[in-house]
């Protein structure tokens, strides 16, 4: 068991078959640098959860390396009944294709549901790891006591989740909430989208590395956002100044957001919310200046409810809220 983490997932798993109820789902969140996936049985208890680096060179690695992974979160008495799978960029989940994938850096459409469905013989189901996230905090999470609320996720990429009157809304060609392609400065570095000054060019984890090795140069330059927020936490002087800049420009992100769709609740997740204090104390510092007067103050902005797991539990909840009409 991880954590004693069980998921509310009575109204999915149908009758139980009794204490030693075979049945397990897994639930794996594909990101641009690491895969998590989580196993958990029919109690919603998570059983089992793995991390490994994403091997994505090729559409035919990544599959083989999901292959690998569930077979390796599997024990020979286990039934498997689904899979769900979050993935980055832009997802078809009824066409069960990802296309145009910027952070995997794939060409074209590429099939993930067939081939896989295929393989392990019973129901996968994919979603954009952005619409898994915000299942997570609609079904287990934010969604338990409101309607309204915002999922923003800054890892790799950085987009928004939003839920009117407790839907996720979609927007007419599955790309609703890219929030990580709106400007925040147009006089800042380029964005891999075209544009200029992007969230996301600003404040993903690769742009906060960037950002530290352009003030002490590539000779004692870091490589990921974590390493940055840990020489903050030791008073590393560049780094603070890089850590506040991030507040500052998600700040911006989230105020631009909240007065647009008026949310009761925005959570922060992905990978480069896991910097924990650091971060959002310089966030709290920031949107004191930056949350602007028609922003209603009483929006509350806080830590995803489960952390960088949002991803991979939101897959589980894809792989057990769909079964039922799979089969
Ligand atoms: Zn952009």
């Amino acid at each position: 068991m991880v954590g004693n983490m069980k998921l509310d997932v009575q109204a999915f798993t149908g009758d139980r078959r009794g204490q030693d109820d075979p049945r397990v789902w897994i639930g794996l969140d594909i990101g641009g640098t690491k895969i998590a996936a989580a196993k958990a049985d029919a109690e919603g208890i998570i059983q089992q959860l793995v991390r490994e680096r994403t091997r994505k060179a090729t559409p035919e690695e990544l599959l083989g390396q999901i292959v690998s992974v569930v077979e390796q979160l599997l024990a020979p008495a286990d039934e498997l009944v689904s899979v769900g799978i979050g993935l980055p960029g832009q997802v078809d989940p009824e066409a069960g294709h990802t296309f145009s994938p910027y952070n995997l850096g794939w060409p074209n459409v590429v099939q993930i549901r067939k081939p896989l469905q295929e393989r392990f013989g019973v129901p996968v189901f994919i979603d954009n790891d952005l619409n898994t996230a915000i299942i997570a905090e609609l079904t287990q999470g934010v969604g338990r006591t409101n309607k309204n609320f915002c999922y923003v996720t800054v890892g790799t990429g950085v987009a928004a989740g939003l839920v009117f009157d407790g839907k996720l809304f979609r927007g007419a060609h599955h790309l609703a909430g890219e929030l990580g392609h709106v400007v925040v400065d147009p006089t800042a570095r380029d964005c891999v989208c075209g544009a200029k000054g992007c969230l996301e060019a600003l404040v993903s984890g690769p742009a906060i590395a960037r950002s530290y090795n352009e003030v002490v140069g590539m000779e004692s330059g870091v490589a990921t956002a974590e390493k940055v927020f840990s020489a903050a936490r030791q008073g590393d002087a560049a780094a603070l100044a890089v850590v506040r800049d991030t507040a500052k420009y998600l700040a911006i992100g989230i105020n631009n957001l909240a007065a647009l769709v008026d949310p009761e609740v925005v959570t922060i997740g992905g990978g480069v919310s896991d910097a924990g204090d650091i971060l959002f104390s310089h966030l709290e510092e920031a949107l004191k200046r930056w949350l602007s007067g028609v922003v209603d103050k009483r929006v509350e902005i806080r830590p995803a409810t489960y952390g960088s797991k949002t991803g991979v539990i939101g897959s589980l909840m894809l792989a057990y809220a769909n079964h039922l009409q799979a089969v």
